[in-house]
């Protein structure tokens, strides 16, 4: 059988680009080798360096993947996608991406949280084994402005970038069979806009959050294992309002909610009788007796608008009493806007409908596909992201060797 000649471009070369040039190049599966890949030519565009979008992820270290071993209960950490992943999650999950890596040469290891992090606990280093694993595809440093389906194949037009005005940036056209897009989610989504495909307006995600009230004199502190919606986990007062694992996980289930809106936490939801405190340590002031709970500085916050922080528990009647607990148990706080420029992941991007799960190709344009974040597909905090990234790049890349 003679394999017709394949020309493809990757826009962007982040994690699911680069991974998806892994796959092509080294024929594929973790499991499954294949035939070679003559025949087939990658170009890789990225405005910026390669990977480098991987370097900041996990705080330096690369949290790579979560240990959720069962594709559906995996699908259940992404807020948009869910459905989508089973499928894709059925062809390559938790596993593949560990046994990929570890050809690579990345031992990884478990956080006690599930989170999964290269031996090394350094993304510099998976950085760099990933971009000595394809070092075969040619790499170039343009930004794609326009891509074109024409007969055969797509022109792709590209600026140099950076340009320093006057001087506009060099442009060039370059000519494909296949187009791979990879660009993520914080570039816009104009590439694919232009060519007719269906995009769900994008929003940050996993975010800290603006709040109507001034938490300033808060700033820094953390409250551990507070509860809003059912989730129990972190949360940190800062300088802007809100942020935090909890706060995270909440930006991403209301990425779409209208804002303002408030949220109502229960900042110490183990504290169930304040009246038994109350009663033990009669001349206690009320503060110390609240600090088994909380931190100082919440306490005098809490405090300030009901009752001196050295009142003392005998003192403290029943009407105070239920006051301070509903403060405590039903914390709310107003939320006016995310903050602006932190989000981790943007929700929204490429409209799931407009893609084949099994292929990652967009169904009205033959031999386009997209990949990664630019979907609308977005995790949790934990690793789910970059799996995303993976495991998309590893279905294109099947689908394409199989053509
Ligand atoms: C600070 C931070 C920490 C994170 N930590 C984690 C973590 O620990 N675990 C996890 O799972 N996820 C994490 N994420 C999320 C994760 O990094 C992303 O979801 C993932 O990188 C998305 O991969 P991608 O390939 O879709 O896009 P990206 O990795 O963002 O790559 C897109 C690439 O496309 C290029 N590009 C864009 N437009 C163009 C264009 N027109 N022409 C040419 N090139 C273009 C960009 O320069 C970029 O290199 C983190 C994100 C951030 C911001």
């Amino acid at each position: 059988m003679v394999q017709e000649y394949k020309n493809i471009a990757i826009i962007g070369a982040g994690a699911s680009g680069s991974l998806c040039a892994y796959f092509l190049l080294n024929n594929l599966t973790p499991s499954q080798p294949s035939p070679s890949r003559e025949g087939v030519s990658i170009t890789m565009f990225d405005k910026g360096l390669p990977l480098r979008t991987l370097l900041p992820t996990g705080g330096g270290r690369c949290n790579l993947a979560h240990a959720e071993y069962d594709p559906r209960e995996l699908a259940k950490n992404y807020p948009r996608g869910e459905k989508f992943l089973y499928s894709v999650f059925s062809k390559f999950s938790t596993c593949d991406t560990l046994e990929v890596f570890e050809k690579m040469g990345i031992k990884c290891y478990t956080q006690e949280n599930g989170r999964i992090f290269p031996e090394s606990n350094s993304a510099k280093d998976v950085r760099e084994t990933i971009l000595a694993n394809i070092k075969n595809a040619q790499f170039v440093k343009e930004e794609v402005v326009k891509i074109t389906p024409i007969d055969g194949g797509f022109k792709v037009n590209t600026t140099s970038p950076h340009p320093t005005p006057p001087h506009p940036g060099k442009e060039s056209a370059y000519f494909f069979t296949d187009v791979i897009l990879a660009i993520g989610g914080h570039s816009g989504l104009k590439l694919a806009q232009e060519m007719g495909i269906k995009i769900i307006e994008q929003k940050p995600s996993l975010v800290g959050l603006n709040t109507k009230e001034n938490f300033k004199e808060l700033s820094g502190t953390v409250i551990k294992n507070v509860k809003s919606d059912d989730i129990i986990d972190d949360i940190l007062f800062t300088h802007f309002g809100v942020s935090g694992p909890l706060i995270y996980t909440l930006s991403s289930l209301k990425a779409f909610d209208n804002i303002p809106y408030k949220l109502y936490i229960d900042l110490a939801p183990e504290l169930l009788d304040l009246q038994k405190d109350l009663n033990i340590y009669p001349h206690k002031d009320i503060k110390n007796i609240l600090n088994k709970y909380l931190p100082q500085k919440i306490i005098s916050f809490i405090l300030k608008d009901i009752v001196s922080e050295t009142t003392k528990a005998h003192q403290i009647n029943g009407k105070i009493r239920d006051l301070i607990l509903n403060t405590i148990h039903n914390f709310n706080i107003n939320i006016t806007g995310t903050n602006k420029g932190e989000e981790t992941v943007t929700a929204g991007g490429i409209d799931l409908n407009e893609i084949n799960p099994k292929t990652m190709e967009i169904k009205k344009i033959p031999n386009l596909y997209a990949i990664g974040e630019i979907l609308n597909i977005d995790g949790f905090c934990g690793g789910y992201n970059l799996q995303n990234a993976w495991s998309t790049a590893y279905v294109c890349a099947e689908a394409l060797s199989n053509k």
